[in-house]
């Protein structure tokens, strides 16, 4: 089934590198973030040390890519990049950390999915640059150290929790992100659209913004679509009721809810008075996997104030009923 367009995950059509910003300056939002960046690498370029490790956390499209990104230029070093499921072996990790320079970056983007072997090997590789191997097999094996550059591991997840213990404590930067405000993503569709030639007006802007779920990368996603809808119209400006024309016929309503959210929030309301549901149950009842639900599609709910989760299940706000045009039942206050 083709990715909703909605979706914070990567899409095939997504070029994210032409939206990219290229400097911390350039970034916009996640101001702790990168107010704790600038002086770890303020500090870590006087000392001519590589940056201690990084750890990025938040949902996906907020700019964990870019900030690794933004790290190794400001750091003058090189960027490698990979992820999690890729690194199949110990020796594929091994491979990559023996061909670092001193102080550049790897960025091991699901740095949670690492298989446990490869996760090991890690440790002292971060800890103290070194890399303890095992070469051969059976009694003809024997262990093997090798010194390493001292480099930066930029990883990225989605929740801390899913990470072991010994994997996150090794990160001495630790940087949560969150979502983005209105008025920060309508900064990032302004600088798209002036990246892409777009004439746009700040209402067009605002519109879009609104729309976006709190995410970058379906900012950016969404004024794609916009343009192809202006060029049809004759190339105007675009303006506010071209932008929600263009969003609307994509099924983006005004609050950035797409049918998927709508059926999710439908379902608790017409099924569950409401709620509270267990997510198994909600799960079963969207034919959806319960990791994708938790990751994809509760976040921006949540934080749209549209449902809650209660230890009893998830449970559906007024302002939920109230954006599906539906009554809200009498519940039980408990
Ligand atoms: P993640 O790694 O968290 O999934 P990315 O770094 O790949 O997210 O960002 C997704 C898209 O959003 C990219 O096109 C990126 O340029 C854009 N983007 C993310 N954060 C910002 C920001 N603060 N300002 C402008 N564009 C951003």
């Amino acid at each position: 089934t083709p990715k909703r367009l909605v979706t914070p995950d990567k899409r095939d059509d997504d070029v994210d590198a032409s939206l990219r910003p290229q400097k911390l300056a350039e970034f916009v939002g996640q101001e702790k973030a990168r107010a704790n960046l600038s002086v770890f690498i303020e500090a870590a370029k006087a000392r001519g040390e590589a940056l201690d490790h990084v750890l990025f956390v938040g949902p996906p499209g907020l700019g964990k890519t870019t900030l690794a990104q933004i790290v190794a230029r400001e750091m003058g070093v090189n960027f490698r990049s990979t992820s999690g499921p890729v690194i199949a072996k110990a020796g594929d990790l091994a491979a990559l950390l023996t061909n670092l320079e001193p102080r550049d970056v790897l960025f091991i983007d699901e740095i949670h999915r690492l298989n446990p072997h490869v996760e090991e090997i890690l440790y002292p590789a971060m800890e103290d640059f070194q890399l303890d191997l095992i070469i051969g097999e059976g009694p003809a094996a024997r262990s093997v150290k090798i010194d390493l550059a001292p480099f930066t591991l930029v990883g990225a997840t989605t929740r801390a929790g899913l990470l072991t213990n010994p994997l996150r404590d090794r990160f001495g930067i630790p940087i949560r992100l969150n979502f983005y405000t209105e008025a920060e993503l309508e900064l990032i569709v302004a600088r798209g659209a002036r990246v892409l030639g777009l004439p746009m007006t700040p209402e067009g802007a605002n519109e879009i913004a609104k729309r976006s779920r709190g995410t970058p990368r379906i900012a950016g996603r969404l004024l794609r679509r916009v343009r192809d809808f202006a060029h049809v119209d004759g190339d105007k400006a675009v303006d506010r009721a071209i932008a929600d024309k263009a969003l609307s016929a994509l099924e983006v309503d005004a609050s950035g809810l797409d049918a998927m959210d709508r059926r999710y929030l439908k379902m608790i309301a017409e099924n569950y008075a409401g709620g509270p549901v267990g997510i198994e149950t909600i799960a079963a009842a969207l034919s959806e996997p319960r990791d994708a639900i938790e990751d994809i599609i509760e976040p921006y709910l949540i934080q749209k104030g549209f449902i809650q989760r209660t230890p009893r299940g998830r449970l559906l706000t007024g302002a939920a009923f109230k954006h599906l045009g539906l009554n809200e039942p009498k519940r039980d206050p408990s």
